[in-house]
């Protein structure tokens, strides 16, 4: 396969149509949101645009950033003060370009944060909630050894390294899962409408526990940084390949 030349505008462009943004209605821009070097050889991977993504970003090299979570989301200050005048003069100091996509990223069906979570987790997907189509379900695994919650939270634990939160009783059966990466707890009813015997999102808010206890269903809150590390991974990887140049991703630890 002969690869494309990497620019800042073939990237773009690139990325743009892969993920059908101009399908999305989001509260932030997805795209370049900030334009950088022409020639792109290296391209940093992280799920935020932190100061420390940044930093990590420049050791290495990077004449692109890639994330889930970029700037300028609608609530914002719209002011270049504090701290995002802080990241953007250290990024355009180094003439860095930062891509960001973040409903298109989290939806896509193979580089997407739900359909790596459920890959990752060793989950069949079924399908999408018609009611929201963030909301995806399918069977706990494709083995036909039965699951209970237990198997599901020591899966999680194991794969995603992190601890996470669970309302409901170990030994309750699993027969159907449904998920939505990152902060997308306020969709319990969701899961609840679709008949799934868990749902797991990233966060969890104080009345996410009294939700699942009067839905009947099950919560896991496995960390919104950690269910949203894969989406942006396998479109860094696929990126490089596309391209033929560099990929590295970055972790920054985030306990949330
Ligand atoms: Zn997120």
């Amino acid at each position: 396969m002969k690869t494309k030349i990497a620019t800042s505008e073939s990237i773009e462009s690139f990325l743009n149509d892969l993920l059908r943004i101009s399908h999305f209605k989001d509260y932030c821009p997805n795209g370049l949101q900030v334009q950088g070097k022409s020639h792109i050889k290296t391209v940093v991977s992280g799920v935020t645009a932190s100061l420390a993504l940044i930093e990590q970003a420049i050791e290495l090299n990077a004449d692109a950033v890639l994330v889930h979570h970029g700037w300028f989301w609608k609530n914002d200050d719209p002011r270049i003060i504090r701290q995002l005048h802080a990241r953007l003069q250290l990024l355009m100091e180094h003439n860095i370009n930062l891509y960001a996509y973040h409903l298109p990223l989290d939806q896509h069906p193979e580089f997407g944060n739900n359909a790596q979570l459920a890959q990752i987790l060793g989950f069949e997907i079924q399908g999408q909630s018609k009611e929201n189509d963030l909301v995806w379900y399918g069977k706990p695994s494709q083995g036909s050894r039965k699951k209970n919650l237990l198997d599901i939270r020591e899966r999680i634990e194991k794969k995603l390294q992190r601890t996470p939160l669970v309302i409901g009783d170990d030994h309750q059966p699993i027969k159907k899962v449904a998920w939505c990466t990152g902060g997308a707890q306020g969709y319990i009813d969701i899961a609840a409408n679709l008949g799934a015997d868990v749902y797991i999102s990233g966060e969890i808010s104080e009345q996410t526990s009294h939700a699942a206890r009067e839905l009947g269903i099950a919560y896991i809150s496995a960390g919104h940084h950690a269910t949203e590390r894969y989406g942006v991974q396998a479109l860094g990887i696929h990126v490089a390949k596309t391209f033929g140049i560099r990929h590295i991703h970055v972790d920054i630890p985030n306990p949330a």
